[in-house]
Formats: structure tokens, C-alpha cells, sequence
């Protein structure tokens, strides 16, 4: 049963082939089996999903259920659940236990779904390797010794190694599409405003977008299909009719317009990586596509500019975790100032110290205008070069990441080197715009991604791009051996 899709279960559910319970048992079974070695999960939820699933087999009998109905998922850590340890990877939130569900949990819960538990991840989402993390890193199922990129990271291994059916992840410069395609999985970052914030922990508010972790597109439309849509209580959230995310998937692709950009092809790339991705592109071509080159002139100036911006954001956001209002409290503080230099000395890790120094420092008076105002106007030229590049194209393709996925360890003690490793993801943030990872093949023996970037609310089309490809390939339904 674990290797089957969302799809194939929703189906194998429906026929009474196998109960919710006991699907649900066998994912908490192997969870326990594998988990252990892979540390994908932070809080694992025996009961609560065993009574979930339960209950999903009464709508099933009652003919109630909807397609997620009874389908075992894992929630990242940054999601809020009622009831339910929320720690975002923290020390800060370790004793954390959300009082509200996340609006994105609330959709889940109302289609049925069951929450496994909630999955490790860089702590407060900054990083691109899950070494962050409070509770330890995330191995990567391929290859135990590599990272599985970050900062979805533990929602990426469960899904890879099958201990979840599918799982949520949130993308601010990258954490959905870079894991994904470290672990050889499906993921999409759909567009800014599409998916509520409510309750989702804030890292850098202009940039965060939560999204699925699938292993296919077809997978990844069915949940974008519930968490998708207007929330009042997330003003960023656009009022704007869902669109049917299944209904185009079987939709031929001839005549599809393909921009590949130089930039993104360059310097820094992994060659037997480019040979991957370049094969996947001409699996396109054979699908009838027509591929030319584009520019993103700015492309350059992005990995600059969103470490301006969202440090700045992350500052501001994470200053509500003083010890007083959320958060760990330091024992026996001394008076105010020592209440909170210790609460968040001791809750804070040295990643999150050092964005919060660079975004205090990048919004302080004097530097406001050289760093802040100055990568808010990079930032346009980079949604410029977007709208520019889809009057002549559909979609945009280029390899997710420059390399499959380093060694744990390798790039800790190296800030900017692990930066850089979101190169190919970033300005689709900066952008607010759609963008996907799906599984291209291997190199090295490592997953490689092929990104496809979408204009805005094009959500359907790239599911639908994604699903041609994945219905000539099957990259997406191989599985590391160890976990099989
Ligand atoms: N790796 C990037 C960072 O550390 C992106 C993280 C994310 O998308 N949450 O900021």
C-alpha cells in the first residue's frame, strides 16, 4: 500500500479494498520502522490520527468522502494544530501547543485527512539542508549520509521514503522545490496569495508560500485542491475563484511554449546534472513542446536581494518571541533586559540569530535606503524580467538546484556557499510566482529536479505539464531501495 499515490488510495479506499485504520497503521508501522534513521519526523500522532482515520471510514461507508478523505499526511512543523506541539524546528516553541489550527490544517481536517505527525524542518524554515533544526538533521533516504535539503526537509524524506502518502511544505526562497528535488519527489510552490498564511509561522511574510510535497502531479493537484483559496484572516490571501487542479492534467501539450534561461545554465551548474535536465527537456520536445532560449538578466542580483529582504521580515516577525508573549523563558531572569537577552540567546539557534542581526541591521535608520529600499527595487527588476520573458513563453524550465544533494555537514560552517545552493529557486519568490520540482532522473545516483516556473495563479497549467511528463517517465515512482 505505501507505495501507492493519494490517487490510487483515494480509490483502493473507496472500493473498500483496504480501511483508512489500516492504511494509516501501516504508515505509523513504518514510521517506527525507518523513521529512526531518517529523523523526518518531529511529533508523531498514534492516537489522534488512528481516530481520524476512524472516522474517515464512517464518511467513506456514509458516501461523504472527498478524494483526501482517510489519505495519512504529514504536516511540516510550521503549521499550527490544535492541540498539537508546533515547534518550527525551535528551541523557542519546544513546549509550544497551538491553542488554533493553521487555516491549511482546518481545510485537511474538513476533507478528512489524516495528520500522521508533523515533520522536521530548518528551524523557523531558514535553511536549505535541514541542519538547522532543533531536533536534529534530516538524512536523506537516497543517501544517508546527504542532506535532504531544507527547509522542508523532513516532509521531503517522509514522502521519499513513503512514511506519509503526501505531506505539506512551505517555500519562501525555495524549501518545497529544492527538497523536492533532492529527494526525488514532486513539489509545488504555488503563487504568492494563493494558499492562506493563517497560522502558518511567519518567516518573511512577502516571500512565504506553503504548498505539497507529492510523488506526482496529479498527487499535488488533488491537495492543492483543498488547501487553495480565499482566507480573510490572511490579508496577503487573494480573493480569487479555485480553479478545478485535475480537470486539465490529461490535456495534450503540443504547442507548448518552453523558455529555458541562459542564466539558469550556466556557470555553478553540475554537468552530468545539466545532462539530466537537458534529457528531460527533450522528453518535452518529443511531447510536442517548442523550446527556446531566454534571458533573466537579473537572475544574478537574486540571492543579493532576498538575503536583504527576508532577513529584514524574519527580524520583525521573530521579535514577538521574547520570553513574555511566546516563547522560551529563560529560569530566574534578573530584570526585563535579561528576560529577554537570555530567552532568546538560549531559544534562538545561531542560523536565526544571524538573519535576525542582518535584517536589524538592514532596516536600521541610515542603512534602510542602501539595503532594504535598494533590494525592494532589485526585487521589481527581477518580476520584471518574468513578465517580460512569459509574453513570449508558457512556462519556464531550468534545473532546480545547481547540485543533487551535498553531504551533511559539508556546507554547516559556510553560510554564503549554502545560500547559493537556492540560486535556482529564489526569484521565483521574489516574483511571487508559481513554481514546481518533479523528479528527472538521477545523477551521481541523487534525484535530480527539473523546475518548471508558471505565471501567476498558472497553477493548472504547470500541474498539467508536470503530469505529461510524469505519465512518459517514471522518475517520480522509483524509491529508494533501503526503505522499500
Ligand atoms: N534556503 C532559503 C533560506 O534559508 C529558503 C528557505 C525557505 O524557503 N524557507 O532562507
Amino acid at each position: 500500500m505505501y507505495q501507492m499515490t493519494i490517487a490510487e488510495l483515494a480509490a483502493g479506499l473507496k472500493s473498500g479494498q483496504f480501511s483508512s485504520e489500516e492504511l494509516t497503521q501501516s504508515y505509523l508501522q513504518r514510521i517506527k520502522q525507518y523513521d529512526p534513521e531518517l529523523n523526518s519526523y518531529i511529533t508523531v500522532l498514534e492516537e489522534q490520527a488512528l481516530a481520524q482515520a476512524k472516522a474517515a471510514d464512517q464518511r467513506l461507508a456514509s458516501g461523504t468522502a472527498g478524494p483526501l478523505t482517510g489519505i495519512p499526511l504529514a504536516q511540516k512543523d510550521i503549521f499550527c494544530t490544535n492541540g498539537v506541539k508546533t515547534s518550527c524546528g525551535s528551541k523557542m516553541l519546544d513546549n509550544f501547543i497551538s491553542p488554533y489550527d493553521a487555516t491549511v490544517i482546518e481545510k485537511f481536517n474538513a476533507a478528512g485527512a489524516v495528520m500522521l505527525g508533523k515533520t522536521n524542518m530548518d528551524e523557523f524554515a531558514m535553511g536549505s539542508s535541514n541542519e538547522t533544526s532543533f531536533y536534529g538533521a534530516v538524512k536523506n533516504p537516497w543517501n544517508t549520509k546527504a542532506v535532504p535539503g531544507g527547509s522542508s526537509g523532513g516532509s521531503a524524506a517522509a514522502v521519499a521514503a513513503r512514511l506519509a502518502a503526501a505531506a505539506t511544505g512551505t517555500d519562501t526562497g525555495g524549501s518545497i522545490r529544492q527538497p523536492a528535488a533532492l529527494c526525488g519527489i514532486t513539489g509545488i510552490k504555488p503563487t504568492y496569495g494563493r494558499v492562506s498564511r493563517y497560522g502558518m509561522i511567519a518567516f518573511a511574510s512577502s516571500l512565504d508560500q506553503a504548498g505539497t510535497m507529492t510523488q506526482t502531479a496529479e498527487d499535488s493537484a488533488l491537495m492543492l485542491q483543498v488547501m487553495a483559496g480565499f482566507d480573510e484572516r490572511d490579508s496577503t490571501c487573494l480573493d480569487k475563484a479555485v480553479p478545478d487542479y485535475t480537470a486539465n492534467l490529461n490535456d495534450d501539450i503540443k504547442g507548448l511554449k518552453i523558455g529555458l534561461p541562459k542564466e539558469y545554465f550556466a556557470e555553478g551548474l553540475d554537468s552530468d546534472l545539466a545532462k539530466v535536465v537537458e534529457a528531460a527537456i527533450d522528453e518535452y520536445k518529443k511531447l510536442g513542446a517548442e523550446v527556446v532560449e531566454i534571458s533573466l538578466p537579473n537572475s544574478a542580483l537574486s540571492v543579493p536581494a532576498y538575503y536583504v529582504v527576508a532577513p529584514a521580515e524574519c527580524s520583525s516577525n521573530l521579535s514577538r518571541f521574547d520570553g513574555v508573549r511566546f516563547g522560551h523563558r529563560c529560569d530566574d531572569p534578573q530584570d526585563l533586559e535579561d528576560l529577554y537577552k537570555r530567552s532568546r540567546g538560549e531559544g534562538f539557534g545561531s542560523e536565526v540569530k544571524r538573519r535576525i542581526m542582518i535584517g536589524t541591521y538592514a532596516l536600521s535608520a541610515g542603512y534602510y535606503d542602501a539595503y532594504y529600499l535598494k533590494a525592494q527595487k532589485v526585487r521589481q527588476l527581477i518580476s520584471d524580467d518574468f513578465k517580460q520573458a512569459f509574453k513570449d513563453v508558457d512556462v519556464i524550465m531550468a534545473p532546480t538546484t545547481p547540485t543533487v544533494a551535498f553531504n551533511i555537514g559539508e556546507k554547516a560552517d559556510d553560510p554564503i556557499t549554502m545560500y547559493l545552493s537556492d540560486i535556482n529557486t529564489i526569484a521565483v519568490n521574489l516574483a511571487g510566482l508559481p513554481g514546481m520540482s518533479i523528479p528527472a532522473g538521477f545523477s551521481k545516483e541523487m534525484p535530480v529536479g527539473l523546475q518548471i516556473i508558471g505565471n501567476y495563479f498558472d497553477e493548472a497549467r504547470l500541474l498539467n505539464v508536470a503530469h505529461q511528463y510524469q505519465t512518459v517517465t517514471d522518475w517520480h515512482r522509483r524509491m529508494p531501495e533501503q526503505f522499500a
